[in-house]
């Protein structure tokens, strides 16, 4: 008998997002000069009191397994970052979660609150891997597109129209991954307003609120007045604090909800690494200035690439509220997304992520990540002009 494995994973894509920097990265060690703009890694160097912690942490013995919800210093360090950045009071004892990952975090949310058939509402463009989890989970994934030609605002009449007796959750996400939308006051009233009268979960996917630009305040779906008890906050230190290859999330959740979370935790990888647990919490109670001095570096680039990118015949690109990615919209000799970059790898040697990997919305559209070099952009802009122009 042939041995057989889930049709529901087979049928998955693979995420474009990592496929792509793989790819960049296997041509680069050939020896191929590919400028690598797929993948959101940003380029420095995680600050080195952080290293240091963990450096410490390891000397000290600190490679055992620890509590699986977290160190009690970590988790107090968490809440205290809760209370004076995002104005959400979470009790460190029942109320935080730290997990292997900003992806854990969401993924084992999700696991303890979908039961199959169950659909979850997201905004579409979003990140590649929430409709490939929901479906993991048996879930239905409720996409919302929303129009660029709107800076893809959220309306209450259209979330309305998608909300049915089996709308269980909603993922939200702002600053947002791929258009650097960044949701208002009002926009994120709409939300609480909605999950209220129907009574869902919102997990708030707030992994990019330091990279922010132009004043633009963010804003906690939890810190709303009654979203407390119906939100998942979910962060990690990846963005931030340039820590993508150490693996630390964390979440915020009312206490019953966290005790199921804990389960799923407990049995599929026990706790985060401890080691990096102490890293965290350097990165939590140190200085902040690393992270606003890479986040004024972010925007120096922001702007430069734009421009470049503006100046391109048949590219349209706004100009991003936060995160650290392009999503221009692109019109060359009649190619969707994926012959774009397609195009754009092989032609000019830049490697972007197609658009469609985003949703429905994205199908024009390329994405771009700008935390690297000011010099490999200036590198990657020229090697568009040159095939484009
Ligand atoms: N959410 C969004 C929107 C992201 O872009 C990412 C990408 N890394 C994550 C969550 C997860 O990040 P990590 O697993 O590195 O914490
Ligand atoms: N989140 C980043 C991105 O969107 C890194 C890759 C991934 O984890 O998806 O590019």
């Amino acid at each position: 008998m042939a041995i057989r494995w889930a049709k529901k994973i087979d049928s998955l894509s693979e995420s474009m997002t990592v496929a792509v920097s793989d790819r960049a990265r296997e041509l680069q060690q050939r020896g191929v000069k590919v400028v690598n703009l797929g993948g959101g890694d940003p380029d420095f160097d995680t600050p080195p009191h952080i290293v240091e912690a963990a450096v410490s942490a390891l000397n000290q013995g600190l490679t055992h397994y620890v509590a699986s919800k977290g160190i009690p210093e970590l988790r107090k360090a968490i809440t205290a970052k809760f209370q004076r950045e995002n104005h959400v009071a979470y009790d460190p004892d029942t109320e935080v979660i730290v997990t292997a990952s900003g992806k854990l975090a969401l993924y084992m949310s999700l696991a303890a609150i979908i039961e199959p058939g169950d659909e979850v509402l997201y905004f579409d463009p979003a990140w590649v891997s929430y409709e490939p989890m929901i479906r993991m989970l048996d879930g239905i994934p409720a996409g919302v597109p929303l129009r660029p030609e709107d800076n893809f605002t959220l309306h209450g009449d259209v979330l309305k129209s998608r909300i049915t007796p089996r709308t269980k959750a909603m993922i939200l996400n702002s600053p947002n991954n791929p258009t650097g939308r960044v949701l208002t006051r009002d926009e994120l009233n709409v939300v609480a307003r909605s999950a209220q009268e129907h009574g869902y979960w919102v997990l708030s996917d707030e992994i990019y609120e330091h990279i922010i630009y132009d004043n633009r305040q963010h804003i906690s779906l939890a810190s709303l007045p009654g979203m407390h008890d119906l939100t998942v906050t979910l962060n990690g230190m990846s963005k931030a604090y340039a820590m993508t290859g150490w693996r630390l999330g964390y979440l915020g959740a009312p206490a019953s909800l966290c005790e199921q979370i804990l389960k799923v935790q407990q049995h599929v990888v026990t706790c985060a690494p401890s080691f990096v647990q102490a890293a965290g919490v350097a990165a939590l109670q140190g200085p902040q200035n690393c992270v606003a001095e890479m986040v004024a570096e972010y925007d120096r680039r922001r702007r430069f690439m734009t421009e470049a990118l503006n100046a391109l015949p048949g590219v349209h690109c706004p100009l991003p509220e936060g995160a650290f990615y392009l999503f221009p919209q692109v019109r060359h000799r009649g190619m969707d997304s994926n012959a774009l970059a397609k195009f754009m790898i092989e032609e000019a040697h830049v490697a972007v992520t197609p658009g469609a990997a985003f949703g429905k919305t994205g199908t024009q559209n390329i994405r771009l990540t700008f935390a690297t070099s000011m010099a490999n952009l200036r590198q990657a802009a020229g090697q568009l002009k040159a095939a484009m122009g």
